[in-house]
């Protein structure tokens, strides 16, 4: 049990999905092929420890989540039918501040996953030195099965069975796959509908990624695709090139690839062809697509197949595409042992979390393709959360230049930091990445301590 009450979860157990029925093999086993995502994040942070010799118990208390919950959950469906589901958030780490991290959905989302994506909150909010430590939710639903109405009972009801194990002081969601400002919302005005009357003013930071009307940051909502786009430059300026030079590839044209690409545009960058779970498309001509129709497209439709700016083209095709950059920002498991080898790239830059299979990134290695990994790549997104959350707290507004430029500074430095650790152990950007973010958990713990 946890200290307010919780039941605890020691072992994936095999809830039901939303149609009440067993879930798949797969599914319980965290996903496809691909079964075991939190053993992946514990290889890495083996693979950075022992190459800067860190303090074996920092190892040891980041090898399991400090706590884990998980609830099922009744839900009242639109026909009057009550459905359960299944909801987790993983506290992976808070030595360095409150638990952070994104609430998604998918019918995918197990606890495995969950822990892993939490895992990788801990290392990103670390590396880019936020005070924050790692978190991760997920409810195991399709949403695009649910009407609206049905989605917010559902989100509603997911943060009542959550209670008090999450809070602005405590652990703080986002959003994440499938999830978005209108889903904080919800979050937020159930949340403070739990607490007294007297202290519901307080709500306000137990979430970030709000509408900014309804207490979020101007931002926000590009920040991932703002923070992928400012670290491609970064790379870009030390193979002394420029983005408006560069052409590049996206797999997924949600929240992260949608921006990235509509930024990129706006730097004069190339987009030659994008993929998602509805099909894949490439540009006519080496003028590339225009990411701001195609994303007018995905709104509509719900994916980029059809897409009247472009020809369809098969899934290989388009890892094979001949490009400068490739930009995951789908779901894990993509850049595998066979994906790695069409790729035709110089440089992937990982807007999802944990796109690259252990296998993928030796593909790489061997390939000699550059990777900006993605608790350096996609963390904009939760700098900007960091942000936000400052503002609730101080009741200030900033504007979107100040937002922008805090950000970059403090992805330059995290940059210059991998970069720097990179050249000193000899290491490749995604081992260095873990490398600095350990040795800064691992400052703290030598500092504080372990109680008693
Ligand atoms: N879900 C995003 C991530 O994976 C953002 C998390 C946050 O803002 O807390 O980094």
């Amino acid at each position: 049990m946890t200290a307010n009450g919780t039941a605890t979860i020691d072992a994936p157990r095999a809830p039901l999905t939303s149609n009440g029925s067993a879930p798949s093999a797969a599914a319980r086993a965290g996903g496809g092929e691909h079964p075991k995502l939190f053993q992946r994040v514990r290889d890495q942070m083996d693979r950075a420890a022992e190459a800067i010799g860190l303090a074996p118990e920092v190892r040891t208390i980041l090898s399991s989540p400090a706590c884990e919950i998980g609830v099922n959950f009744p839900v009242k469906m639109d026909d009057g039918r009550v459905e359960m589901f299944s909801g987790y958030r993983v506290q992976h780490n808070n030595v360095l501040g409150p638990f952070k991290g994104g609430i998604r959905y998918h019918p995918d989302v197990s606890l495995d996953e969950v822990r892993a994506l939490a895992a990788w909150m801990t290392i990103k909010c670390a590396l880019v030195d936020i005070p924050f430590g790692g978190g991760k939710g997920g409810v195991q639903v399709d949403p695009s099965t649910l009407s609206r109405r049905e989605l917010e009972r559902m989100t509603r009801r997911f943060v009542y069975a959550l209670g008090a194990n999450i809070g602005p002081g405590y652990d703080v969601p986002a959003p994440d796959v499938n999830t978005d400002a209108r889903t904080m919302a919800w979050i937020v005005d159930t949340y403070a509908a739990t607490l007294p009357p007297q202290e519901r003013f307080r709500a306000l930071g137990v979430v970030t990624g709000k509408p900014v009307s309804a207490g979020g940051s101007v931002g926000r909502e590009k920040a991932t695709g703002q923070g992928v786009v400012d670290l491609i430059e970064m790379w870009a300026a030390d193979q002394r090139c420029k983005v408006a030079d560069l052409s590049y590839t996206v797999q997924g044209f949600g929240k992260v690839g949608s921006w990235a690409a509509r930024i990129l545009k706006d730097k004069g960058a190339k987009l030659l062809a994008v993929q998602d779970a509805t099909g894949a498309i490439k540009a006519y001509t080496s003028a590339g697509l225009d990411a701001d129709v195609l994303a007018e497209h995905v709104k509509k439709t719900g994916g980029v197949a059809g897409f009247a700016g472009a020809q369809a083209t098969s899934r290989e095709a388009f890892f094979a595409t001949q490009a400068d950059v490739f930009i995951p920002a789908a779901l894990e498991n993509q850049v595998t042992d066979e994906t790695a080898r069409l790729l035709q790239v110089r440089l992937v830059a990982e807007g999802a979390n944990g796109p690259t299979t252990t296998e993928g990134d030796a593909v790489l290695r061997e390939r000699h393709i550059a990777v900006l990994p993605d608790v350096l790549c996609n963390a904009g997104g939760v700098i900007v959360s960091y942000f936000e959350w400052l503002q609730n707290r101080s009741g200030a507004a900033w504007n979107a230049a100040e937002v922008d430029q805090r950000l970059r500074e403090i992805l330059e430095r995290a940059y210059a930091r991998v970069k720097q650790m990179a050249a000193d152990k000899s290491l490749d950007w995604r081992d260095a990445a873990y490398a600095v973010a350990l040795r800064r958990i691992e400052q703290v713990y030598g500092e504080r301590g372990i109680f008693p």
